[in-house]
């Protein structure tokens, strides 16, 4: 098991330090426009593409909402933020919609996913980045994936509410602290409930909640629902964010 994760982080430090000699230091220039067209392309294919939130500044990524561990068993609880989970319906539940998010999730396997969206965020996204418009952490290796990414696409600010406190407190007991520009949110699990600040504080990452007082700090529900200039979501010194429950 050791053995198999060490080949492992061995394997993702070394493809990071190749994408590095490649693209981040210039050399991408020396790539024909078509050849990194065709990178683009085949980056989209392995992972299933970026999603394109209306309301956010910069793209995200989406995963099944049915495939979270700690969000379908709160999904079942009345008063939890994932009660009614807007990524569980409408839209979310067409055919094509959930074979399109069942594919990114599977992607995570593919050995060229870190890269891939590597690729795609510096191209698409390059200031701010939002993982999990819909879905959550699978697990401690799907975030090694991302702090990778993170780590290629240094000028980039990546923001990531979750619900999946242990695996974030196991990858910092593990690997210490995460990258400067993750910001990672712990989401409070119960609407009106505090959010975990003093294992946030610990950890050294910010929180989320949801409050449907008019206690709220996001504006996007008075400004259309978009962020416009706010960016408090990929501000570390922003400890806490509380959304207006809709
Ligand atoms: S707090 Fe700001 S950045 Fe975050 S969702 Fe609301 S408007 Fe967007």
């Amino acid at each position: 098991m050791l053995i198999q994760l060490s080949f492992e982080l061995f394997l993702m430090e070394l493809l990071t330090s190749l994408w590095h000699e490649y693209f981040q230091q210039g050399n991408s220039a020396l790539l024909k426009p078509n050849t990194i067209l065709m990178k683009i392309k085949e980056a989209k294919e392995i992972t299933g593409g970026l999603s394109n939130p209306s309301k956010m500044p910069g793209r995200a990524y989406s995963i099944p909402a049915s495939r979270c561990n700690v969000g379908s068993k709160l999904a079942k609880v009345k008063g939890s933020v994932c009660h009614g989970c807007y990524a569980l319906k409408g839209m979310y539940r067409f055919g094509n919609v959930q074979k399109a998010l069942e594919k990114r999730y599977q992607s995570l396997a593919d050995v060229r996913w870190v890269n891939s969206m590597a690729l795609l965020i510096s191209n698409q996204s390059k200031d701010f980045f939002r993982w999990h418009d819909s879905g959550d952490l699978k697990d401690i290796s799907h975030l090694r994936q991302i702090v990778q990414v993170c780590k290629l696409t240094p000028n980039t600010k990546h923001w990531l509410p979750t619900r999946e406190y242990k695996i974030v407190e196991d990858y910092i007991d593990q690997h210490g602290a995460l990258p400067s520009n993750l910001i990672v949110r712990l989401s409070a699990h119960k609407v009106d409930f505090a959010p975990p600040s003093k294992l946030a504080k610990r950890l050294g990452v910010q929180t989320s909640s949801v409050v449907t007082s008019n206690d709220f700090t996001c504006p996007s529900s008075k400004q259309g629902n978009k962020c416009l200039e706010c960016r408090a979501c990929w501000n570390k010194s922003v400890d806490n964010v509380s959304y207006s429950k809709h």
